[in-house]
């Protein structure tokens, strides 16, 4: 299963009804939570979430509402004993900040943490694909994240039926490439990879395209409206008219807005700015919400084949 839940969507300050960030995502037996802001251990509570199956926590940057829940989800994964390393990834410089968030307080700590932190061309080899990591421009360091899954090929029923293939031909096929005459080729068609980007705080550059290239799903802040994007850009925040930008010149599929101001009381007035430069999937995040990663897209070699067939 691939899919993501969000556990917060306040920039900043909590609200009555948005807690600050947090977003697990899952993707099959990767389970990823990013930018767990404070309280995000109860918000797992309130979404159905364990931390137990937590393979790894990213961190954008060490703004409070990114990263203050850290202390309370390693706890947690402490007193729960989960059995398994958990890779922590965080801006190389703020290694001190996650010292300290990393032993906030006195716990019975046997949480086996493994902190890797990134920096310029950081890359991680996950079950799930990918985890690449690119600076942004925010007021202090900041990472986003990209998970891309290699491409790869899937048999298509109506060409393997047509070369005759099935049962054991089938599954020498898959090992070797081949089977007698026929080839992976003949009777297979593309698998784009899936490719999820989480893109927070930062003004407008180069890595928010580069992280959100190609995605099938893009989380990325929408803190302003376009009325005060002159203050979005001095203080290293988008507007959502930006970021539904950034989603239709990369090609994303499903855009999830979030990391909103509290200075508006009205959230569809994003989804308004969005839609005007975005015709895509558009999600107004909103706390315990669950956004599926969209199916994959058939290629058109293979919708074609099927028609054929
Ligand atoms: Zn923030
Ligand atoms: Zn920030």
């Amino acid at each position: 299963m691939r899919e993501l839940t969000i556990l917060g969507t306040a920039s900043q300050v909590p609200t009555r009804h948005r807690n600050h960030n947090g977003y697990q995502l899952r993707w099959d037996d990767e389970v990823i939570l990013f930018d767990p802001g404070e309280g995000t251990q109860r918000q797992m509570l309130q979404a159905g979430l364990a931390v137990t199956p937590l393979t790894r926590i990213c961190i954008t940057h060490f703004h409070g509402d990114h990263s203050l829940g850290l202390p309370g989800i390693i706890q947690r994964i402490s007193l729960d004993k989960v059995p398994h390393p958990v890779r922590v990834h965080f801006p190389a410089g703020g290694q001190d900040y996650f010292d300290r968030l990393r032993h906030a307080t006195s716990f019975y700590d046997i949480a086996d943490l493994r902190p890797e932190p990134v920096s310029g061309g950081f890359r991680a080899e996950t079950s799930g694909g990918t985890l690449t990591a690119l600076p942004l421009r925010h007021s202090i360091e900041t990472y986003g994240y990209r998970l891309a899954e290699a491409d790869g090929r899937r048999m298509v029923p109506a060409l393997l039926e047509a070369y005759g293939m099935s049962g054991p031909a089938v599954g020498e096929l898959q090992r070797t490439g081949r089977s007698g005459t026929v080839t992976l080729d003949d009777v297979s068609a593309p698998r784009p990879g899936q490719k999820f980007a989480f893109v927070m705080d930062t003004g407008l550059c180069d890595n928010v395209f580069a992280l959100a290239e190609g995605a099938d799903l893009l989380v990325i802040e929408s803190t302003f409206l376009a009325a005060d994007a002159e203050m979005a850009a001095q203080v290293g925040h988008l507007t959502a008219g930006q970021a539904a930008s950034v989603a239709r010149q990369s090609g994303v599929r499903t855009l999830v807005l979030t990391h909103f101001s509290q200075r508006y009381a009205d959230s569809t007035r994003f989804l308004d700015e969005a839609r005007a430069e975005f015709d895509g999937d558009i999600v107004i995040a909103e706390d315990l919400m669950r956004v599926p990663v969209p199916p994959r897209l058939g290629s058109s070699h293979e919708r074609a084949a099927t028609a054929r067939g």
